[in-house]
This record gives C-alpha cells, sequence and structure tokens, in this order.
C-alpha cells in the first residue's frame, strides 16, 4: 500500500473503507500540509471489528503462548527493519524530533522482545492443598477482547505497551488510535499482519474519540478498556465502562516535578531539566513542567538554565539540529498562550518565551518559544494544571520538607525526580513522593519497557503499562482444584 492513500479500517486481516464513507485529515504539525486521511468510522465498523475479535480469539486463545509468541519476535524483526521509516512518519505525523521519533519506535521493540519472553513465562502457582489427594493451582487465562484506545503523544510505544502483552496473553484486541496519528497506527498494523499474526487477533478502527471510542465503552463484546489519554476522558471512560462492568485500566495526565536541593550538580541538573522539560515540546505525560528548589540554589539554576533554554533549536522535527519540534495543532497553541497569560495575570515572572515563534519558515507549522516562569507559587493555576507545552514553572522553597510538599500538593501522580548528593534525601524521597514513578539524580522521563509504568492519582487508577505488571490488565487469575 503506497504512504499517504487513505487509512483503512484492518478489520478481520482485511484493509476496509468505513461504512460511513466519511474521512478526517491528518496534518503535519511542522508545516500545516495534510498528509493523508483516515477512516472516520462509525459504531457499524466497531461491530465488524468486535465480531471479527471474537472469532479470531476463540482460536487464539488455544495457541499455546510459547507459539504466540513467536508473532511477537517477527513484530520485533519488523519494526527493527522499518525503524527509521516508521519514525520518519511518526515525527511527520505529530512532530517530535527525529532522534526521539527513532527512541519511541525502539520502545516498542523491546516491548515486542520482552513481551515475547512472557509467552514463555506466564507463570501460574502451585500451592500445597490442604487436603489430601488434591491438587491446587492457578492460572492467568486470557480475558477476551481488549479495546485500546491510543493518544497521539507515543503512537507507536503506547500502542506497543498495550497490545503486545494483550496478544501474547491470548486475547484478540481492537484498538482506536488517535485521530492525529493514523499513519504510524497504519504501519504498526502492516508489521502485525507481515508478522503472522491471524486475521482478527489485531483490528484497528479508525475513528473519532466521542463516536467509535465512546460506542467501546458500551459494547458488550468487548472485555476491557485499556486507556491512555488525558483525565477529563479518562474520568468519563471510568464512569461509562466501569458502569458496564469491564476492566478499565486508565492512564491520564501528569504534572511533574524536578526538585533541586541546595546540595545538587546543577550541571547535572540544568541538562535534566532541559531534556524533561522541553523534549516532545513539553507533550509528554511525565514532562517536567514544575521545578522545585532550595532558595539557596535558586538563583544560580536560572542563571545556568535560561540561556541554555533560549539556545534550543526549535524547528521541523525532521532536521536533525533541530531540537524541539511544532506542538500538535493549532489548538493547542491556544491552549499554551492562555496558560502563559493566565501565569502573567497570576504575578509569575516570565523569564523567557511566551510566545508562538512565526520567524520564516515556522510561520506555516505550530511551533511555541521554549517558555521559563519563576517566582511561580504552587496554587497558581500554571502550576497545578497539566499545560502539555514546553512551559516550566520554578517554584522556589526553603527545605526538603516543603519541596516534598509542594511536590505531592498536586491532583496528579505520574512520575518525579530530586537532585542531591544526600543518601539520606534519597532515601526519605523515595520514600515520601507520591508518585509512580521516582528518578534520583534524572529528569523525569526515560521509562524502562521491563518495569511497571504508571502513577497515582488523578494520573492512574492502579494499573500498569510495562513489565509484568501489564498481564493484570490482560488476564483472570483462575484456581483450579484437581481430585485425585
Ligand atoms: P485525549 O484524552 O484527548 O484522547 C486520547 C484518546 O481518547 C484518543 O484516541 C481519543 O480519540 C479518545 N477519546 C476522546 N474522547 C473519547 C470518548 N468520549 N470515549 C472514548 N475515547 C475517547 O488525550 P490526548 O490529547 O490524545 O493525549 C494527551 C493526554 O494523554 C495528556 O493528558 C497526557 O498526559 C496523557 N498521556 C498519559 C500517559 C500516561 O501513561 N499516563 C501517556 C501519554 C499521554
Amino acid at each position: 500500500m503506497p504512504r499517504f492513500e487513505p487509512c483503512l479500517n484492518f478489520i478481520g486481516g482485511t484493509w476496509c473503507e468505513p461504512k460511513t464513507r466519511q474521512y478526517g485529515d491528518n496534518v503535519n504539525p511542522a508545516n500545516g500540509e495534510v498528509l493523508g486521511l483516515w477512516a472516520r468510522s462509525g459504531p457499524d465498523d466497531l461491530d465488524d471489528a468486535v465480531r471479527a475479535a471474537r472469532e479470531a480469539q476463540a482460536a487464539w486463545r488455544l495457541v499455546p503462548a510459547p507459539e504466540r509468541a513467536k508473532v511477537l519476535r517477527r513484530v520485533a524483526d519488523l519494526l527493527r527493519e522499518r525503524k527509521d521509516e516508521i519514525a520518519r512518519t511518526l515525527t511527520m505525523e505529530m512532530g517530535k524530533v527525529i532522534e526521539e521519533a527513532r527512541g519511541e519506535v525502539q520502545e516498542a521493540i523491546d516491548m515486542a522482545d520482552y513481551m515475547a519472553g512472557e509467552g514463555r513465562r506466564l507463570f501460574g502457582q502451585t500451592t500445597p492443598s490442604e487436603l489430601p489427594n488434591k491438587f491446587a493451582m492457578s492460572v492467568r487465562a486470557p480475558v477476551g477482547v481488549v479495546g485500546i484506545i491510543t493518544p497521539w503523544n507515543f503512537p507507536i510505544a503506547i500502542a506497543s505497551w498495550k497490545s503486545l502483552p494483550a496478544i501474547v496473553a491470548g486475547n484478540a484486541v481492537v484498538w482506536k488510535p488517535a485521530e492525529e496519528t493514523p499513519l504510524t497506527a497504519r504501519a504498526f498494523a502492516e508489521v502485525y499482519q507481515e508478522a503472522g499474526l491471524p486475521a482478527g487477533v489485531l483490528n484497528v478502527v479508525y475513528g473519532d474519540g466521542p463516536v467509535v471510542g465512546e460506542a467501546m465503552l458500551d459494547h458488550p463484546g468487548i472485555d476491557v478498556i485499556s486507556f491512555t489519554g488525558s483525565t477529563e476522558t479518562g474520568r468519563h471512560i471510568a464512569s461509562r465502562a466501569g458502569a458496564n462492568l469491564k476492566r478499565v485500566s486508565l492512564e491520564m495526565g501528569g504534572k511533574n516535578a524536578i526538585t533541586v536541593l541546595a546540595d545538587a550538580d546543577l550541571d547535572l541538573a540544568v541538562e535534566a531539566i532541559l531534556w524533561s522539560a522541553y523534549g516532545t515540546s513539553g507533550q509528554r505525560c511525565t514532562a517536567a513542567s514544575r521545578v522545585i528548589v532550595e532558595h539557596a540554589v535558586e538563583g544560580e539554576l536560572l542563571a545556568r538554565l535560561v540561556p541554555r533554554v533560549e539556545a534550543l533549536r526549535v524547528g521541523d522535527g525532521l532536521d536533525p539540529a533541530v531540537q524541539v519540534g511544532p506542538v500538535i495543532h493549532e489548538e493547542a497553541l491556544g491552549k499554551i498562550q492562555r496558560y502563559v497569560d493566565l501565569g502573567a495575570q497570576e504575578g509569575a515572572r516570565l523569564l523567557t518565551g511566551g510566545r508562538r515563534l512565526t520567524d520564516g519558515p515556522l510561520a506555516r507549522g505550530f511551533y511555541y518559544a521554549p517558555t521559563v516562569f519563576a517566582g511561580v507559587r504552587p496554587e497558581m493555576r500554571i502550576a497545578q494544571e497539566e499545560i502539555f507545552g514546553p512551559v516550566l514553572a520554578v517554584m522556589a522553597v526553603d527545605s526538603f520538607e516543603e519541596a516534598i510538599q509542594v511536590n505531592n500538593g498536586v491532583q496528579y501522580g505520574l512520575s518525579a525526580s530530586i537532585f542531591t548528593r544526600d543518601v539520606n534525601r534519597v532515601f526519605q524521597a523515595m520514600r515520601d513522593l507520591d508518585t509512580g514513578i521516582v528518578y534520583v539524580n534524572a529528569g523525569t522521563t526515560g521509562a524502562e519497557i521491563h518495569l511497571p509504568f504508571g502513577g497515582t492519582k488523578a494520573t492512574g487508577n492502579g494499573h500498569r503499562d510495562s513489565g509484568q505488571a501489564a498481564l493484570d490488565v490482560f488476564t483472570e487469575w483462575k484456581t483450579i482444584y484437581v481430585d485425585y
């Protein structure tokens, strides 16, 4: 299939037009050009996909897990072969710089390799029975059909975190990718197809969240919803799909902070802040949007940080010299600007940035200047709400204890980091930071696929993507007693 033809649904192993015969555009945020079209499906298309998934799952669950894992190994190999091409597509669709896009495809490769290994584990338990001549054990059984709903900011990594464990565990999948990143989704589905995944085990239905996503929440043929996206959408999904007694796994927003204590290595901290705050133009769930710094080193930290922020090269992510790409679309620019204006009104000091970039070729795309606010107070909205752009709020505190309090004083709980040379502070922070992920002397980003990934409070509902913990979302414990 040539690139940039309409992205069709992938149902029962066949690429099919939506019954609605309607298509949406996807736009390159670097220059505003239309890259292609995606099927704007309706509930009937979803019905077809769920039917195909249920049929396929009946056979797939009977395939031994180590055999299922062989498909995942081929997925990993094919992704390795197509890594550069998929990374370019990803950069064109959502804007992250090419090196980050390669890193994201690598995450999917690593996840395929890792989850293929799980196909040989999928451990249950045997325990001594209380009774004679009885054998007692528990096994992990597939749940059935898994509905996957993904965001645009990690269009292949997050899809891989969810679909690979679901499939190796013997489920079938119906996946609704984000509207903004259909081409990356198509490439991933092509890889599954070429890897020999039986027809119907993975189905892709493109569409609008409030139409196809919404229909998934009510569909009786879907047993699990695994969602990553905003907290607002996640709350809605929890109430709707939860009321239908579906298992619901939610990974949502973040307001992550880097804490810099007075004894920290400031150069190390500056490097970490740059990457965590402005990588992917601040549009990562784990992006650092707050810095909490002890008063004693605030001036020195800002003196080193601000010139580095101003030196960041902003532009089209396909250019390897560019460090910060565009944001996803015009609406995102508007939201970022509203928060920046609000920050100024709330009394924060704008040290750099604070405006859309429109010089030369940047005028055609959606670029925002990397922005730093100082003098931020923890209760300000720019310190509480997820902006999802290259905007950093710096807050000064008097003590380690106050830093922990400020870090934890937001509704979100995804990742947190602390820079210090004091081993006691390190262990206290590991204990007291109320987030799903804690980094010590490193930024707030950079998850490894073999460990659980997810957050507390309004970031998650207790489930985890990634690592063995992901299998808890996609399997049921079945307890078995055998009398002999
Ligand atoms: P979003 O909530 O707008 O959309 C996410 C997905 O939900 C899309 O596929 C969308 O079509 C779908 N959707 C929208 N309305 C729906 C509905 N009514 N029913 C069902 N599905 C619906 O989020 P986004 O803008 O694509 O992504 C950015 C958000 O994702 C940020 O808040 C970010 O922090 C979060 N995120 C979290 C993690 C994590 O692991 N915690 C990772 C990446 C992104």
